[in-house]
């Protein structure tokens, strides 16, 4: 691919092992050996600007976090069926962070299995089988949670036990709210059709696969109305947004003024440290449980425990709910500056530090995926991490570590501008 030849090895070496299943970003993808902060480096000691990843939320190998993981990591590293002090804190502070009547917490591994959790839970709660999903969503990688994934079913339908919704937009002369709830209630239509309860809505509450949704705040409540009449539950999927990332409280589902049935985490939960979480009514958990049970070995152990303590603790200290609204609010505006000067920039959405940028074909007003791949290619040879989503992959996917500054944004910013001045 004219990749250069130390490089070209590397890629064959990591292809050797993984075969089919390595997926690398960038036509040249990068050695990565260290990161801190907003930054990252590789092999060569070069430093890329990270704009993308919100695994490591609080900003990457966070002292306060990497100490809470090697000291636990040295006293108590065990499965979970003792008796820890380290997990009951951390559980109590995670659960105080929720509104009623949601006081009960399963911890995981995971986004995808306390997204399959969920799933379970809502199933045996409502006794109906059927799910709604949004057309380009992603929920993770279990047998059952892919069937929710349209974005990942490549060569096929979702199945019957699915109903697929398009992303929130307004539409024939309906504003979000009304569209959205219109597309949820021929869902439901359309499951009972098939024989088919609806057991839940499953949204991600910043619909970020689906090239990032967030406006305007409120408008999941008529969909979240109409699938309660229908008896089914509204799963939050919190995974990308949860954790501060938007700015309006420390979930998604807040600035949509909503108390979801159920809610899902993952990923910034522990700032890297693998945990995820599902947090529900006890009645509901209680259903469940008598049903089925349920264990998991690894899900809250005392390391992620203290990890994810850690991470409520510095989200809190350093104000970064607050300084993602902030620095959000600076980043869409000098995006929509360059908007006006860019035809090829077709939208800029968002809240806090998740933003979607569209990039359209000036003469039709499409998606062009190419120029969003040409875009994320040259930034990162100028030493910008940046990732595309959407149904078409156009969408430039902006969510970096909640430690991103206004003198960061105005690196990425000009940085685009040049990128677009060069085209
Ligand atoms: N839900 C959403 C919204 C996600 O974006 C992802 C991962 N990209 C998942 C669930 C699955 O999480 P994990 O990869 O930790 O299993």
């Amino acid at each position: 691919q004219g990749l250069p030849p130390a490089l070209a090895g590397q890629v064959a070496r990591r292809q050797a092992s993984f075969g089919a299943s390595s997926v690398l970003f960038f036509e040249q993808p990068i050695d990565m050996v260290r990161a801190e902060g907003a930054y990252l480096y590789d092999d060569a000691g070069r430093r890329y600007l990270d704009v993308y990843n919100n695994v490591p939320s609080v900003g990457h190998c966070h002292p306060r976090v990497v100490e809470a993981i090697a000291r636990q990591a040295g006293q108590l590293n065990i499965h979970t069926r003792y008796l820890n002090q380290v997990v009951d804190a951390y559980a109590e502070d995670l659960l105080s962070r929720f509104p009623a009547p949601l006081s009960n917490v399963v911890m995981t591994c995971t986004g995808s299995e306390s997204n399959d959790l969920a799933m379970r839970i809502a199933r045996i709660v409502t006794g109906a089988e059927g799910f709604i999903v949004t057309e380009a969503a992603y929920h993770g990688n279990t047998a059952l949670v892919t069937e929710i994934s349209p974005s990942s079913l490549r060569k096929r339908k979702p199945a019957p036990f699915v109903a697929v919704v398009p992303a929130p937009q307004a539409r024939d002369g309906l504003d979000v709210a009304e569209g959205f709830a219109a597309s949820v209630e021929n869902a439901i239509a359309e499951l009972q059709a098939r024989g088919i309860g609806t057991a839940a809505l499953i949204v991600d509450t910043i619909f970020s696969s689906d090239g990032v949704f967030a406006d305007p705040p409120g408008f999941l409540q008529m969909a979240a109305a109409l699938v309660h009449r229908a008896g089914g539950l509204l799963i939050a999927d919190e995974v990308q947004p949860g954790f501060g990332r938007t700015g309006g409280g420390l979930w998604g589902f807040e600035r949509h003024g909503i108390t979801p049935d159920i809610v899902t985490m993952g990923k910034p939960m522990g700032n890297g440290f693998p945990m995820g979480g599902v947090v529900t009514r006890p009645d509901f958990l209680k259903q469940f449980c008598e049903e089925t049970g349920y264990f998991n070995t690894f899900g809250g152990n005392p390391v992620a425990a203290a990890a994810g303590h850690a991470v409520l603790k510095v989200l809190d200290e350093e104000g970064l709910i607050d300084r993602s609204r902030a620095v959000g609010d600076y980043f869409r505006r000098s995006l929509q500056a360059l908007m006006a000067e860019h035809a090829e920039i077709g939208a800029v959405r968002g809240a806090g530090l998740f933003i979607g940028l569209d990039f359209i074909a000036p003469a039709t007003g499409h998606p062009d995926t190419a120029i969003a791949t040409w875009v994320i290619n040259q930034l990162r040879q100028k030493g910008i991490l940046i990732g595309a989503a959407g149904k078409y992959g156009a969408t430039l996917k902006i969510r970096p570590p909640l430690c991103f500054s206004k003198a960061d944004v105005d690196v990425f910013a000009g940085a685009l501008a040049d990128c677009l001045k060069a085209r």
